[in-house]
């Protein structure tokens, strides 16, 4: 049977049910996300000729809160990975305790393949046919693949102008000249640095003697990689789609983004040795972050892995099978819902900012969120310790059950 993304959360929550002992109640009503919204979107092409998109919105739990999760634009969206990808915000949310449920969007197109008139009218009117969905107290998206801060601008205009009034809590992701927030481009890589720092710490790993690989070099990777060179951390391998980088002495970082800007690619930068792709992920080094795509290291890889640590930028990096084998070798998982959370974490902020119309400076955000990241990183590490688990069992049992919690609470309507 074909990899099914929803089926693969389901199975994750049912494994968390039985270590948790999760009440049956709040077991049926997590498997499935209370609402589903499938909308035709027509579109005005440049041409003059017009086409009829599909478009999704899910949210998957509102006990904690409004539902809050990324609007993504990709020819492979589906129903079932917008569904699965809703639960994981809901995990997300949960993990590190900011109170929205969790929810995704998705339209099926192919943006490279658009002008930008046309992004933009499907962007307006998608937002038009999900309008009764989505709103600050309801349901607030946010970017996410091949969608961003421009996206996030007509979103917000489209929904204020249907209002007539301005509402900017309605999206977070926004250009901060229309509210949005201080340190949000930032604040994935910043929130995996932090969580980084927090696990050499956890293993007594002295900072300056400690190498990082990092696979990826866009908006997560490239802030992890010059947050961590500026904690005094040995960067030595970095890749990228087009090619990867080795320097075993540690590579300039600073040096390195003159060449990204030149070139568009950190692929052969002079001070490095060129590398295959594949062979990055096996290199020797403390710390290794997938910042990439999902599913890079899997059952025909993960034999080959060499770090003490790997901190799951990306979502999904690690496959189940691999999973285990790293397991096995004694190679500690921070997982994504934990690692990856700075951003939805700022993008919580950017939503208390726009509710009040006050905004914060960026050393107050910046600080916000390593308090954040750090308490969810130490209650983590503490049910892994009680209970004898994985971090990524320990951050599901976290998540869970705060969300049962709030569902034996709220109790059932009518
Ligand atoms: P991005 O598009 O900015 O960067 C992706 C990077 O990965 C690019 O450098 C690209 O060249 C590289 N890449 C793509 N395919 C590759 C391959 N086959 N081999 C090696 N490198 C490859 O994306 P991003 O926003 O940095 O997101 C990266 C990951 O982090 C994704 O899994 C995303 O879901 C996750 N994530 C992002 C955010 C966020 O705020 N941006 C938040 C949470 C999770």
């Amino acid at each position: 049977m074909a990899f099914n993304l929803w089926h693969n959360a389901l199975e994750l929550l049912n494994n968390v049910a039985k270590k948790v002992n999760l009440d049956q109640v709040a077991h049926k009503r997590l498997s499935k996300c209370v609402r589903e919204l499938t909308v035709s979107i027509p579109v005005k092409l440049d041409n003059g000729s017009f086409d009829v998109f599909t478009g999704y919105r899910v949210q998957h739990n509102t006990h904690r809160g409004p539902t809050k999760g990324g609007i993504r634009f990709h020819q492979d969206v589906t129903l079932d990975e917008v569904k699965a990808l809703a639960m994981l915000m809901t995990w997300k949310c949960a993990v590190v305790g900011i109170p929205y449920g969790g929810a995704k969007g998705g339209v099926i197109c192919d943006p490279s393949k658009m002008s930008i008139g046309e992004i933009e009218r499907l962007a307006r009117r998608y937002t038009s046919e999900i309008i009764t969905m989505i709103g600050p107290e309801r349901d607030i998206p946010a970017p996410d693949m091949n969608t961003n801060a421009q996206v996030m601008a007509w979103i917000m205009d489209t929904y204020s102008m249907d209002k007539g009034y301005v509402v900017p809590g309605v999206v977070t992701g926004k250009p901060v000249s229309i509210g949005g927030s201080q340190g949000r481009e930032e604040a994935t890589g910043r929130g995996v640095t932090y969580t980084a720092l927090n696990t050499l710490k956890h293993f007594n790993m002295d900072i300056e003697d400690t190498s990082v690989v990092i696979q990826g070099y866009g908006n997560v990777g490239r802030a992890t990689a010059e947050l961590l060179y500026k904690e005094g951390c040995k960067i030595v391998g970095v890749g990228d789609v087009y090619g990867s980088i080795y320097n075993p002495h540690g590579l300039d970082i600073a040096k390195l983004g003159k060449h990204l800007t030149k070139t568009g690619t950190v692929a052969k930068y002079s001070d490095a040795d060129s590398i295959e792709n594949k062979d990055l992920l096996e290199l020797k080094c403390d710390v290794l972050i997938p910042a990439a795509l999902e599913g890079q290291i899997r059952e025909d890889n993960a034999e080959a892995i060499k770090s003490k640590v790997i901190i799951e930028a990306a979502n999904g990096p690690v496959t189940p099978g691999a999973d285990n084998i790293l397991r096995q070798k004694n190679i500690c998982i921070v997982p994504d819902i934990l690692a990856n959370a700075g951003g939805v974490t700022v993008s919580y902020f950017e939503w208390v900012q726009g509710l009040q119309s006050y905004f914060w400076s960026k050393r107050e955000v910046n600080l916000k969120l390593r308090d954040i990241m750090t308490k969810a990183f130490y209650d983590v590490l503490a049910i892994s310790e009680k209970e004898n688990v994985d971090m990524r069992m320990a951050a599901y049992m976290l998540a869970v059950g705060r969300v049962a919690e709030a569902i034996k609470i709220r109790g059932l309507y009518p």
